[in-house]
Order: C-alpha cells, then sequence, then structure tokens
C-alpha cells in the first residue's frame, strides 16, 4: 500500500473527486463528473478498476455512466439499499455495513460504515492501513452535511461513529466548505484556541487557493462544533444565545447547532 497516491481532483465549484491510484490501476470515489476524471486516467495511463459511491446525488454520482462509457467492466460500489430501489441502477456490487471490499489491482482493502443522515443509505469507505476515510457529505472539514432525508439522532450517531476511528484517521470528505464551516463553528464556539488557530489557518490557505482537505479526525475533534456535543464551552454559549436549555443532552446540541447553521 506504500505506493498508493490518493488524488484530488476538483470538480463543479467546490467538489472533490478522490482518486486512489498506483502506477497502473485507479479507483475512483463519488464521481460527479467524468470529464477530469478521464482527462486524469488518460494523462496518468491508468486503468479504472473501481468506482466506489458514497450516496445518490448527483454530483457524487453524475459521471458513473460515462465513466462505464470508457471503461465497460468496471464494478460500483455502492450502498445495497440504493441498489435495490434502484436509485443508483449502476451499482453492481451493494454493500451495507460490516462488508469489506479488496481491490487486488491496487491491492487496496475499503471497509463499509454505514452512516445515515445526510441521505438514509449513505455510505463511508474505511480504509486503516492508509489511515483515511472517505465519508462524502458526512463529515466535512469543521462542520458536517445538510440533513436531507435523515434524522437529526442519525446524523450524531454516524458522526459518533466516525469520531470513534483513530485520531489520525484523514478525512476525504466531498466539498471545499471549510472557511464557511469554521465561520460558523466560531460563532457557536468563540472560546475555542485551537478553533480560532485553525480558522486563521484555513483563510490563509484559501487565499492562496489551496485546498483545506484531507482533514484530520484528531483537528476535527478539536474544533468542529458538529463532533463536540459534549463540550462545556460550546454548550455554555449556546446556552447564553439561549439556543439551548441547560444540561441538554448531546442530540439536543447537535440538532440546535444543525438548526442554526440551516441559516448561517
Ligand atoms: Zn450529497
Amino acid at each position: 500500500m506504500k505506493n498508493l497516491q490518493i488524488q484530488a481532483i476538483p470538480a463543479f465549484s467546490d467538489n472533490y473527486l478522490w482518486l486512489i491510484h498506483n502506477t497502473s490501476s485507479a479507483i475512483i470515489v463519488d464521481p460527479g463528473d467524468a470529464t477530469p476524471v478521464l482527462a486524469y486516467l488518460n494523462q496518468h495511463q491508468l486503468d479504472l478498476c473501481a468506482i466506489v459511491l458514497t450516496h445518490h446525488h448527483s454530483d457524487h454520482i453524475g459521471g458513473v455512466t460515462e465513466l462505464l462509457r470508457h471503461f465497460p467492466a468496471t464494478p460500483v460500489y455502492g450502498a445495497l439499499a440504493d441498489q435495490l430501489n434502484g436509485r443508483i441502477a449502476a451499482i453492481t456490487h451493494g454493500c451495507q455495513q460490516g462488508d469489506s471490499v479488496d481491490f487486488p489491482q491496487l491491492p487496496l482493502r475499503l471497509h463499509v460504515l454505514e452512516v445515515p443522515g445526510h441521505t438514509n443509505s449513505h455510505l463511508a469507505w474505511y480504509c486503516p492501513e492508509l489511515a483515511s476515510l472517505f465519508c462524502g457529505d458526512t463529515l466535512f472539514a469543521g462542520g458536517c452535511g445538510r440533513l436531507f432525508e435523515g434524522t437529526p439522532a442519525q446524523m450524531l450517531a454516524s458522526l459518533q461513529t466516525i469520531a470513534a476511528l483513530p485520531a489520525e484517521t484523514a478525512i476525504y470528505c466531498a466539498h471545499e466548505y471549510t472557511l464557511s464551516n469554521l465561520r460558523f463553528a466560531l460563532a457557536a464556539e468563540p472560546d475555542n484556541t485551537n478553533l480560532q488557530r485553525r480558522f486563521e489557518q484555513v483563510r490563509e490557505a484559501r487565499a492562496h487557493n489551496q485546498a483545506t482537505v484531507p482533514s484530520l479526525l484528531g483537528l476535527e475533534l478539536q474544533t468542529n462544533p458538529f463532533l463536540r456535543t459534549d463540550s462545556a464551552g460550546l454548550i455554555q454559549h449556546l446556552h447564553s444565545l439561549k439556543r439551548l436549555p441547560s444540561e441538554p443532552d448531546p442530540l439536543q446540541v447537535f440538532t440546535a447547532l444543525r438548526s442554526w447553521k440551516n441559516s448561517f
């Protein structure tokens, strides 16, 4: 696995498609657009050996059909539920919690985590050997995905599943939302010095058009309010803003944060 590279392929205005490859083969995570993926594969003379999907939104699957035209035999891995209900017709291998998938061409093994909330069949793909998580629109650098289908309780549980991974896990989320997420995080927890420092670093990086993902789980645990529903400073501040009762439980904290962020 030492020779594997994880390449960000920017797409649309703020998406990252993640390509994992060696010198001859590649797998693509969430190809919302085929054109930049095909260009990279061509340029580096790579064969596409698998397509891996986190959820059904078009900016994550929109390029699948076109990629399959160029690489017709490529297996497509996604949520079993989306295969069964036909929401992602291209899935050839439906996956669920506890499954692991081997990609011998790289070689690479990915473990399946079910992380509902953004959608009700959202998957994350975890690679312990690369200390990497491909989590789509679940956890973002400094924030989390909107709840289009799932409940706050589902999303909180999904984020807690991710939070339990090793702190050195790299978080390969699918969007460059970090700066605006951290603006909200600062409003929610203004006295968090780790967060203040991170905001300045991210502002500097974005001023130079640098990517701020992947992030590290350890940094998210220190600075992402959606992973800090037990932080005394955060709770106290939300309480002072009359957004929380005294002594709230984590679900109340998460729900208050998510609802505030929706209109922030
Ligand atoms: Zn989405």
